[in-house]
C-alpha cells in the first residue's frame, strides 16, 4: 500500500537511525523537520536570504543536496533551489498529507525530510524546491570551486 502521510523512515536506507539516536544528533527543530517532516515557520530559517557560493548537504547525513548556484529568492520565505546538485542525492514521492497533493522532497541517503518541489519555478527547469533552512548545512565554495556565476 502507498504512503501518504509524509514522514521518514528509520530503516532500509544507507544511513538507518533508531529515532533516539537521531533525536541526540540533531536539534530539536531539525529532528522535528528532518525526521517527523514538519515544516519551519518562513523567513526564520538561516538560509532564506543567503547568496554565499557554496553547497547544501543535508543536516541530518552530510549528503550534497544542493548548490548556490541553483538557489533562486522565491519570496516563500523558504531557500528555494531550480535542482539538486545531483539528481540520485533527492528522492521524490507523493505526499498527500494536509489535505493537499504535493511531492515530498527527502534525502535518498538518510531518508530524512527536506521539503516538497513544486512545478512552477521561475527559471528553465521549471521547478521550485521548497527545502527547510534547519534540514541543510552550508559549506561555503573553495575560491574557484564553483566558477564565476
Ligand atoms: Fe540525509
Amino acid at each position: 500500500m502507498r504512503k501518504t502521510q509524509a514522514g521518514p523512515e528509520t530503516t532500509g536506507r544507507e544511513i538507518s537511525k533508531p529515532d533516539e539516536q537521531w533525536r541526540r544528533e540533531l536539534t530539536p527543530q531539525q529532528f522535528s523537520v528532518l525526521r517527523q517532516a514538519h515544516t519551519e515557520r518562513p523567513f526564520t530559517g538561516a538560509y532564506v536570504h543567503s547568496h554565499q557560493d557554496g553547497f547544501y548537504r543535508c543536516a541530518g547525513c552530510g549528503s550534497k543536496l544542493f548548490s548556490s548556484d541553483a538557489k533562486f529568492d522565491s519570496g516563500t520565505g523558504w531557500p528555494s533551489f531550480d535542482e539538486p546538485a545531483v539528481a540520485e542525492t533527492v528522492e521524490l514521492r507523493p505526499d498527500n498529507s494536509l489535505f493537499m497533493r504535493r511531492t515530498e522532497v527527502v534525502c535518498r541517503r538518510c531518508g530524512g525530510h527536506l521539503g516538497h518541489v513544486f512545478n512552477d519555478g521561475p527559471t528553465q527547469t521549471g521547478q521550485r524546491y521548497c527545502i527547510n533552512s534547519c534540514s541543510l548545512d552550508f559549506e561555503p565554495a573553495e575560491p574557484g570551486e564553483l566558477g564565476e556565476s
